[in-house]
């Protein structure tokens, strides 16, 4: 084990391959788009900041350069969705998603704000919030895993949470629960389409998304604005093939 501090070491290794004629820079067009569908899906450069170890103005510095250190930029790719010890805040989805599928399991707030320790209060709050703090959702992720094979003591509140579309742990298995861009088995948890949250295609049903049709069912807005965008493309196209 090294006691070189970690800087220390870096500009070693940078010296050691500028003198070897090593490449030092790499384009940075990749690690923006990786910065930029990181920050699409909620975490920001702070967060990966706390990764990589440097601050917030260094990750938002790389959308103005066009080359970076390549061990600056393979640090940042290191950096997912997924909550890292190292962040004080996390993304709270995967958080989320565990308590309701508990709560679809049966067990009722106050018993997992008991077994957190928290205030029943807390559970709510994390269930509406974007971030949380690492400890939080690790502590939610160690929940879950000692209560998610285990039928909890209330089948009211399993009923309730299944109306309101929440999923068991069995719709998440296989699946990658902290991950915003995955969606959970619904059929697995037996949820009809006209119950889910979310679309065929995983849009959610906001109310700035859905549309209702004449006969009351719900229509996914960003689902009809892709198709209207298609539908135009291939008209043109077909044009153009006959002119
Ligand atoms: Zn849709």
């Amino acid at each position: 084990m090294t006691t070189l501090h970690k800087r220390t070491l870096d500009t070693k290794r940078y010296r050691w391959r500028k003198a070897n004629g090593i490449q030092l820079f790499t384009s940075a067009e990749p690690i923006k788009q990786h910065i930029a569908e990181l920050g699409g899906l909620g975490v920001t450069p702070q967060m990966i900041g706390y990764v990589v170890g440097c601050d917030r103005q260094a990750i938002q510095a790389v959308a103005t350069c066009k080359r970076i250190r390549i061990d600056f930029a393979a640090r940042i790719l290191t950096v997912t969705v997924h909550p890292h010890p190292r962040q004080l805040h996390v993304l709270a989805i995967g958080a989320r998603r565990r308590i309701e599928a508990l709560q679809a399991l049966g067990w009722p707030r106050r018993v997992l704000a008991a077994r957190l320790n928290v205030d029943s209060s807390i559970v709510s709050q994390l269930c509406s919030q974007r971030h949380t703090s690492y400890a939080r959702w690790h502590a939610v992720q160690n929940l879950y895993e000692q209560l998610s094979g285990t039928r909890g003591p209330s089948n009211h509140v399993a009923s309730i949470a299944h109306q309101a579309g929440k999923v068991p742990p069995l719709a998440w298995e296989g699946i990658d629960i902290d991950d915003p861009r995955t969606q959970p088995d619904w059929a697995a948890a037996g949820i009809k389409l006209a119950e889910r949250p979310v679309c065929p295609r995983g849009h959610a049903y906001t109310a700035v998304n859905t549309k209702r049709t004449a006969d009351g069912r719900r229509s996914c807005r960003t689902c009809r604005r892709v198709n209207d965008t298609t539908a135009k493309r291939n008209a043109r196209r077909r044009a153009a093939n006959a002119a």
